[in-house]
Order: C-alpha cells, then sequence, then structure tokens
C-alpha cells in the first residue's frame, strides 16, 4: 500500500470515516465533499488504483456491494435516482488513486445532469464509429466467471420465495387505461 493513500488510512482506521457497510475486502462511507446528501464511495480494501487492475474474481463482489449500498442510499435519502460514477487516472479526473465508485442520490428538484453534464457529446462518423467497435472487440479477452444463481434466484426456484412471475398481468387487473 503507498503510504500516503487517504483511502488505505480509511480503511485501515488510521483515519475516520462514516462507515456505511464494511465486510473482508470491501468498504463503503460518506464522501466528505458530498455532491447531495447520503454522496457514499465504495471501495475495495485492498489498494487498487483502477477498475483495470481490479482482479477478476473480485469484481464481481465489489459491484454487488455497490448495488446494496445504492439501494441503501435510494432507501435512506428517498432520492429520486442514483449515479454511479466512477473515475480511473488522472485524464479522467480521479483525484484519489485508491479505486472507488461514487454513489450519489439524485433529485428531480436539482434537474437532470447526466454524462453530457460532464463531457459534451462528440460527432463522430460511423465508419469511425465501427472501427472503434472493431478495436475494442479485438482488445476484450475472455470473460473468466459466469453468473451464478443468486440467493433470491435459488429460494424463487425452490418455491419458498414468490416470484414476481407469480404477481397477476396488467390484463388481469382489468383496468382502463
Ligand atoms: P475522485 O475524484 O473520483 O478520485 O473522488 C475522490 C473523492 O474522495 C472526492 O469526492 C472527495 O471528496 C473524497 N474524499 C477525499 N478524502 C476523503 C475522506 N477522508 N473521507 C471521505 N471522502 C473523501
Ligand atoms: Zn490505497
Amino acid at each position: 500500500m503507498p503510504e500516503e493513500c487517504i483511502f488505505c488510512k480509511i480503511a485501515s482506521g488510521e483515519i475516520p470515516s462514516n462507515k456505511v457497510y464494511e465486510d473482508d475486502t470491501t468498504l463503503a462511507f460518506l464522501d466528505i465533499n458530498p455532491r447531495n446528501p447520503g454522496h457514499a464511495l465504495v471501495t475495495p480494501k485492498k489498494h487498487t488504483e483502477t477498475v483495470m487492475d481490479t482482479r477478476e474474481s473480485e469484481a464481481g463482489h465489489l459491484f454487488q456491494v455497490v448495488r446494496k449500498v445504492a439501494q441503501a442510499v435510494g432507501a435512506a435519502t428517498d432520492a429520486d435516482g442514483i449515479s454511479i460514477a466512477q473515475s480511473n487516472g488522472k485524464a479522467a479526473g480521479q483525484a484519489i488513486p485508491h479505486m472507488h465508485f461514487h454513489v450519489i442520490p439524485r433529485f428531480e428538484s436539482e434537474g437532470p445532469i447526466g454524462l453530457e453534464g460532464v463531457l459534451p457529446v462528440k460527432q463522430m462518423k460511423k465508419d469511425k464509429l465501427e472501427s472503434i467497435a472493431e478495436s475494442v472487440k479485438d482488445n476484450i479477452g475472455p470473460v473468466e466467471t459466469s453468473p451464478s444463481p443468486s440467493t433470491e434466484e435459488r429460494e424463487e426456484k425452490s418455491g419458498k420465495k414468490k416470484s414476481k412471475k407469480n404477481l397477476p398481468s396488467v390484463e388481469d387487473l382489468d383496468m382502463d387505461f
């Protein structure tokens, strides 16, 4: 771990933080400069600089925590939407070189600011788009892990939990549109 890494120090407890989730490998805490109340950061405890450096075996769990934190932040703040943002490298605006996801509650009252608020759209010719797509495809290696059924899906299959498929369809509700 680099000695001066703030997020390593938060992970080791050397620097305090407002933790909202912790397990053996992953930590989530509130951002000290929140873009909105409830703005949280999700980060691996082990120093990892970017998404690209993240081990494939650890990426899935990290995203599961991002998902859980997003659900909890949304519920806690009654947010209308959630932005998940993540920057890799200085050129992308990464200020802390220890990989993290921003989970930011969003509200209709503040007006929608999506990706276009960060970077303007670039006009690109069709053939240029196609050649970039080909080049990205050429650079993608095999994805090692395949999805395994979640606890929820296993419960649905075994009949322990009511599947959404068991809900009445819109037609069954006899409603006028
Ligand atoms: P990024 O620009 O994606 O690297 O974002 C870094 C984020 O870390 C910023 O939003 C900072 O406000 C946040 N930050 C920096 N130091 C701390 C800290 N000690 N505790 C919580 N958040 C922090
Ligand atoms: Zn670190």
